[in-house]
């Protein structure tokens, strides 16, 4: 038994927002209300602290199996908890590809024996994310996937898409797109605009990803199916979502936290700054924000993709894309959306939790009866995050060495506390 005393509840799925306790028993909520009682429990004093539902990452990379040298399910799911992650969903671009129910399997077991927190699958659109047959949707939807994706690229060809939306509707999986056009994008390191010409690299329109969400939308058009745009950055994409849910088609997005912190005025000759899709210029940030503020956006993903020290520490167009993102993520929208007062604390909470919860058509509250996932966090406690400290084996973050107001002070997951600051 655990009884989280005096913290201050927020939970957007009932819109509470009030000091509370809550016993937890046998993995689940047991009880919520003022001054419980429980004379056997373990205590968590949670005083002057929010208690939200668990956090929920729709995109990450945990890199295993086939890429632990930069990531493994474990020192993945340890640098998430210290997020205040309680469940994340993990992209099937390993080695092998996460295109089968066998390799779906063994990424359950690892996370059952070695997860700090929950991982949930998600399966490959195509084999091999190749874009041309069908992955094994069905057989890995059996073996535990939420959702089906080729990130890394988007899904190859229109006629796939509708192939991938048409099998994936009535097994009730989303379809995630990573969106791009690869014939714009090819060899470009950064967005293309005034900052792409002075730095003289090479540059990939805005275009290339907004052309890319316009045609997956009209397949959900056609399909009927769910949609859901991963890491969206440009304020083309956000009008195309924003056309859709106006139309009541089943379409959803994510932003990342460094898509609303940074633009391409950051870049910089340091491989830290090189994700895809890029940094965005600064109209394009302003829009997100705006549409993480009036509900356009769904969640907040990190797209948390480690790299190995060695492989970025080249130049900059020889780097890979991508940048850790577990540890910062909150911090993040505390301190630029919370702070800058462009989004209410709940509004935030909610693009953490419920959010992405109904993106996967699951619903997320704090009420006896629900899984015991709750993260607890700071909105005052100051530190500096070190990239070196982190359980997780990469440190390609951009926010290295920055200081922060706000923390994840505890991570539960299933009544256990799997991080304690
Ligand atoms: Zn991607
Ligand atoms: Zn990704």
């Amino acid at each position: 038994m655990l009884l989280i005393r005096n913290g201050r509840v927020l939970d957007p799925a009932t819109k509470t927002d009030a000091t509370l306790d809550i016993l937890i028993e046998g993995g689940r909520i047991s009880r919520v209300g003022p001054a419980l009682d429980a004379r056997d429990a373990e205590f968590f004093d949670a005083r002057g602290l929010i208690v939200a539902p668990g956090f929920i990452d729709l995109h990450c990379h945990l890199r295993e199996p086939g890429g632990e040298m930069s990531e493994t399910i474990e020192t993945g799911t340890q640098s998430a908890a210290r997020g205040g992650f309680t469940a994340v969903c993990c992209m099937p671009n390993t080695q092998p590809v996460n295109d089968n129910a066998s390799v779906t399997r063994s990424i359950v077991e690892r996370a059952a024996a070695s997860g700090a927190v929950r991982v949930w699958p998600i399966g490959a659109a195509s084999m091999g994310s190749k874009g041309e047959a069908l992955a094994e949707i069905s057989a890995m939807k059996a073996a535990g996937i939420v959702a089906v994706s080729d990130d890394g690229k988007p899904v190859a060809t229109a006629r796939l898409m509708r192939q991938v939306m048409d099998y994936c509707t009535p097994l009730g999986l989303p379809v995630i797109d990573h969106c791009e056009d690869p014939s714009l994008f090819a060899g470009g390191v950064m967005r293309e605009g005034p900052n792409s010409l002075k730095l003289g690299l090479p540059g990939i329109p805005a275009a290339s990803e907004s052309i890319c969400v316009g045609r997956d939308i009209e397949m959900a058009l056609l399909t009927g199916a769910r949609l859901h745009i991963a890491h969206m950055s440009t304020a083309g994409s956000l009008a195309y979502v924003r056309a859709a849910k106006r139309n009541k088609l089943r379409v959803t997005c994510e932003v990342t936290p460094h898509h609303f912190t940074l633009t391409d005025e950051d870049v910089r000759y340091d491989t830290h700054y090189k994700m895809n899709p890029p940094l965005a210029s600064r109209a394009d940030r302003d829009a997100l924000i705006a549409g993480l503020a009036d509900g356009s956006i769904d969640a907040i993903a990190t797209d948390h993709a480690p790299h190995h020290p060695a492989s970025k520490d080249v130049e900059f167009d020889r780097a890979p894309f991508g940048v850790v993102g577990f540890e910062t993520a909150l911090a993040l929208g505390l301190t630029e959306l919370v702070d800058s007062g462009k989004l209410s604390l709940a509004r935030l909470v909610e693009l953490f939790t419920t959010g992405p919860a109904r993106v996967l058509g699951l619903e997320r509250t704090i009420a006896a009866g629900e899984p015991a996932d709750l993260t607890i966090f700071s909105t005052e406690h100051t530190w500096t995050y070190r990239a070196a400290d982190s359980p997780g084996k990469s440190r390609n973050s951009p926010f290295d060495g920055r200081s922060f107001r706000g923390a994840p002070m505890a991570t539960v997951v299933a009544g256990r506390i799997v991080y304690r600051r």
